[in-house]
């Protein structure tokens, strides 16, 4: 599966962002016999659309998406000098499909800031410049090798321009992932800076409604996405039944809870999209790349259905609502058939003919 991995400078709440992804219930309902590690932390993907559809086919459950979150560990300046960033948080951070950074926005004096003051925008360069330097040095030990390989043609010249030119973004201060770069000559390096980012501002309540304060934090990480929230708020909320934690939202202005966004817009990040069935037992949200083809959607459910593959029996969400049942929707023309070339849309809700 998927996993974005948490970063920041120590203290910043990771850890306290890290309980509340950890303590809901999502991996007993999801992952019944799964052996979980305990730096995973996995948050459910808010979609109101599977209630709607557990109502029209009467569904016992429901079960949407999930996204995992895996638990990294603290960054510190220097950290690239001396002893370099950890053998241990390096294969970490390697592994994650794209990496959500804590950046702190609350003020408090009882807990200590790494530098004294409380400053999201020299908190953002100092991560940056680390992952720059491990990004660097990475590229540095490689060179030497790819020249040689060049040299013999044991590989293609494609992968020293590529690094040559992450080299030159990276000593000028850029982060790869805005570089325009195309990396996938040197992907075996794993640089850390080309992976997606999601920034996640963790701030006082008075700054969750704030939206000038926002806009500005937003600017310091444009284009990629802000998640603010405030982790201690967090915490609380997953402590509470729903009615309890809808009144702690509204009461703090909030419409969606920071776990939820930090699902949805890494969801996002990571590229994925889903699909939807529905029955009498079921109805279910399924994870596809976005772009994935019916079969490659139908191999998500078992192997063999992808294997077997004849078509899919597609109704749009939409439709279906506005129909109200499958057979109303058949008998309006509103499901249509798809072959293995269809192209799966967000909300598709979908039915595989198979041959076993
Ligand atoms: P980490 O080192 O990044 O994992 O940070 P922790 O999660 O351990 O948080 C460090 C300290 O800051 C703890 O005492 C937390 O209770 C506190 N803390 C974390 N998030 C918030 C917050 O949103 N507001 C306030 N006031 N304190 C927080």
């Amino acid at each position: 599966a998927l996993t974005i991995g948490i970063v920041g400078l120590p203290n910043v709440g990771k850890s306290t962002l890290f309980n509340a992804l950890t303590k809901n219930d999502v991996l007993a309902a999801n992952y019944p016999f799964a052996t979980i590690e305990p730096n995973i932390g996995v948050v459910n993907l808010p979609d109101e659309r599977l209630g709607v559809l557990a109502g029209i086919f009467g569904s016992e459950r429901i079960l949407p998406a999930t996204v995992s979150f895996v638990d990294i560990a603290g960054i510190v300046r220097g950290a690239s000098e001396g002893e370099g960033l950890g053998n241990q948080f390096l294969a970490n951070i390697r592994e994650a499909d794209a990496i959500a950074q804590v950046v702190r926005g609350f003020v408090d004096d009882d807990v200590v800031h790494v530098d004294g003051v409380i400053n999201p925008q020299n908190d953002l360069e100092t991560i940056n410049a680390e992952l720059m330097l491990a990004d660097l040095q990475t590229i540095e030990k490689a060179l030497p090798r790819y020249e040689k390989e060049v040299k013999r043609k044991t590989i293609d010249g494609a992968v020293l321009e590529a690094a040559n030119a992450a080299k030159d973004a990276l000593e000028r201060g850029q982060l790869l992932s805005t570089s325009g770069i195309d990396l996938t000559p040197v992907r075996e390096l794993g640089l850390l800076t080309a992976k997606p980012y999601i920034y996640v501002f963790n701030v006082d309540e008075s700054v969750l409604t704030d939206d000038a304060r926002k806009a500005e934090l937003e600017a310091l990480v444009a284009p990629a996405k802000a998640v603010f929230l405030d982790a201690k708020i967090e915490s609380e909320l997953i402590d509470l039944d729903p009615a309890d934690a809808a009144e702690l939202l509204e009461a703090t202005g909030q419409t969606e809870s920071g776990l939820d966004q930090l699902a949805r817009i890494g969801f996002a990040t990571l590229g994925l999209q889903t699909y939807l069935t529905a029955g009498p037992k079921e109805s279910r949200a399924w994870t596809i790349p976005q772009g994935a083809k019916a079969p490659q959607a139908a191999g998500v459910i078992h192997t063999d259905f992808e294997k077997g593959f004849i078509k899919a029996e597609v109704i749009s969400f939409d439709d279906l609502v506005a129909t109200g049942s499958v057979a109303e929707a058949r008998a309006k023309g509103k499901a249509r058939l798809e072959g293995k070339d269809y192209v799966m849309q967000d909300g598709d809700v979908v039915e595989f003919r198979f041959n076993v």
